[in-house]
Formats: structure tokens, sequence, C-alpha cells
């Protein structure tokens, strides 16, 4: 069948990202209005609830199964994918836009000699062909973009498209294992970050920039995370002064996020930063200078101390 779309399930020690069930349901709406199969990939050694796909609508599959594909590999990454995408003839591939989709989907792309939309918020089918939204000049504008190559792929930014279980059915699993892979690096060691939620993935984000005065000072943003059950963001002047880890900057040069609620707290607004976090669904700012960027954009500002207001707010979620 023409345009069968394959999703690519991405798994970190072994669990399947919340943004890969986003990449699947966004998918399936399309494969509808495309009249198209869909059928999806994971790779990686033992992968919990695998067959958990099937919830969000996949029907089949495929489990590219080796321990030593257990952490995220490039090479080994692209050479399996490439032959699932042969046999299972897919025309369309999807990815989430994460770090590792970032780096596996041009790989793929190049590899293909195919069309590449990165970053997709949005998509439709008009007349057959597939139309795709996605941010530039740091999201001051969408552009729409039709890929003209016969096979065609799509990373789709984390937290735009919802994830949606639409059954009780379980996927169908097709195990393949690639055999010795003989690779040229091997990753020794991971090291957890102190970050409890991946700032990219989360449905709150509490940041603080530079107006938080100092390192000691964020453990007011964090316990209003705790609070929110928010992760902790943010601005790369506190992340190169070293107050934050990198993993939290949000950005240009950071992550970019699309949280239902982000917290600006003591940031100015520059463009660099928001240029990763403006499709944030609502934006809070608090900054005590009422000319600050950030109010251009936030849905609701304060103009006012954070010393005040931060703990003011964290007094009021208390009592609730
Ligand atoms: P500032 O700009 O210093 O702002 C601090 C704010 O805090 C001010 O608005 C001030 O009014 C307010 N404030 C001070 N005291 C208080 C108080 N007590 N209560 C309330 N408000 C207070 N930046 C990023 O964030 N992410 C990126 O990815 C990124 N990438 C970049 C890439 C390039 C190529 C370049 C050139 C820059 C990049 N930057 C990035 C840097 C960016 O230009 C800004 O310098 C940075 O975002 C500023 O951080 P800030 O808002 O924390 O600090």
């Amino acid at each position: 069948m023409a345009n069968k779309i394959l999703v690519f399930l991405e798994q970190r020690q072994g669990q399947i990202k919340k943004s890969s069930y986003e990449a699947v349901s966004a998918s399936i709406a399309l494969s509808q209005n495309l009249n198209s199969e869909i059928e999806g990939v994971v790779i990686g050694g033992e992968v919990e609830n695998v067959r958990l796909a099937g919830n969000y609508g996949l029907k089949k599959l495929y489990h590219i199964k080796n321990e030593q594909l257990e952490n995220y590999s490039s090479s080994a990454y692209t050479d399996s994918l490439l032959e699932i995408i042969n046999t299972a003839d897919a025309q369309i591939i999807v990815f989430s836009s994460t770090s590792m989709g970032k780096d596996l989907a041009p790989r793929i792309a190049a590899k293909l000699d195919c069309g590449i939309v990165t970053d997709v918020t949005e998509w439709k089918v008009e007349n057959g062909e597939i139309i795709a939204t996605r941010p530039v000049y740091a999201g001051k504008a969408l552009t729409d973009v039709k890929v003209k190559s016969e096979k065609k792929i799509f990373t789709l930014r984390p937290n735009v498209f919802k994830a949606e279980k639409i059954s009780e059915q379980e996927a169908e699993i097709e195990v393949k294992n690639p055999g010795d892979l003989n690779l040229k690096t091997r990753v020794v060691d991971i090291k957890k970050s102190d970050t409890k939620l991946d700032v990219a993935e989360a449905d709150i984000i509490v940041s603080g920039g530079r107006g938080m005065k100092a390192p000691e000072n964020f453990k007011l943003i964090e316990e209003l995370a705790d609070l929110l059950g928010a992760a902790t963001g943010a601005s790369r002047a506190v992340v190169d002064a070293g107050w934050r880890p990198h993993s939290e900057q949000v950005g240009q040069t950071g992550k970019t996020v699309s949280p239902t609620l982000y917290i600006a707290l003591g940031i100015s607004g520059a463009i660099q930063h928001l240029a990763g976090m403006r499709s944030s669904k609502y934006i809070v700012a608090v900054n005590k200078d009422k000319d600050a960027p950030i109010f251009q954009i936030a849905d609701y500002g304060i103009v006012g101390d954070v010393f005040e207001i931060v703990p003011a707010m964290i007094e009021e979620l208390k009592k609730l």
C-alpha cells in the first residue's frame, strides 16, 4: 500500500518515551486521512510494556532486539532502522523531535536521499498530500512544508500532539535480532542527572533566570516545581554561570519545550530564550521590570519581585 507510515518509538533504559506515543497518535490520525497502513518500530534490549503501543492504535510493532542496542548508537540504530524501513516498505517515517530523533532522523534521510521536515507542530492532508507546519526564525513565524521525494521523514515536537489511548488492544510484536553488530563505540556508563523530570517532556515547567540572583535561591524554584509536579528549567545566563545544569536550559541552544504551563521567574525573555518556549500553551512571567520582553508573550504577567511573589505562590499552593 502506498504511503505506509512507520513510527519510530524511542526507548531509554527499556522504557518507551511518552513523546513516542504522541507520535503514534498523531500518525494514526494522519494515516486515517491518507487511508494508509501504519506500523511501529522500537530498537533496544528488553523493553517494558512493548505491547502497550497497541492501546494507542498501533497494530504491529517491530522490535529490533539485541543487548548491544540497549543504549543509543548512531550507526547501529541507523543500520537497524534502514533495514526495517525496507522490510516494512514504509514511505513515511515519523520520529519524535527528541535528542535521539534529532540525531537519527537526518541520518536516515541522508541514507534514503529523501526530504525531511523537522520539529513539526501541526500536519494535515490536502489533496492526498501531507502539509507539515513548523516554526521558523526562532519561533517568530510558522511555515507550511510539502516533501516532494517519494519517501518522507518527519520529526514531531514533543508535547504538542496528544497521546491518546484508543483501545485495549495490544500490538503484535515481530522480534528481529540483527546478531553481532560489531559496534565501533560502546556506552560504558550512564550518569543520571539530578533533575527529576526532563524539561523537554514536562507538562508544567518552572524556570528561573538571572533575576534569582544566586544558585541557592533556586530552592524556591524547586519548591514551587515540586508543589506543581513540574520540571525545573533555566535560562542560559544561569546555566553559563554554573548555577544550574545544562540539561535544564531552555532556548535556542538548549531545549525546545511546549508545556501546558511555563512559569518564567526573573527571566528577561531574550529572543534566544523565547525560541525554546514560545509555543507553551500558557506563559506566566514574574519580573520586576514592566518592560521586560517576556511580558510581550506572557498570558499572565506579574510585575514584582520574585522573592516576594514566589514565596506567596508557594504558601497559597500549600493550602490546597
Ligand atoms: P537577564 O537578561 O539578565 O534577565 C534577568 C531578568 O530578571 C531581568 O529582566 C530583570 O528585570 C529580572 N529581575 C532581576 N531581579 C529580579 C527580581 N528580584 N524579581 C523579578 N525579576 C527580577 N538564552 C537562553 O535562555 N537560552 C538559550 O538557549 C540561549 N541561547 C543563546 C544563543 C546565542 C547564540 C546567544 C547569543 C545567546 C543565547 N542566550 C540564550 C542568551 C540570551 O541572549 C540571554 O542573555 C539570556 O536568556 C538572559 O538570561 P536571563 O533572562 O536569565 O538574564
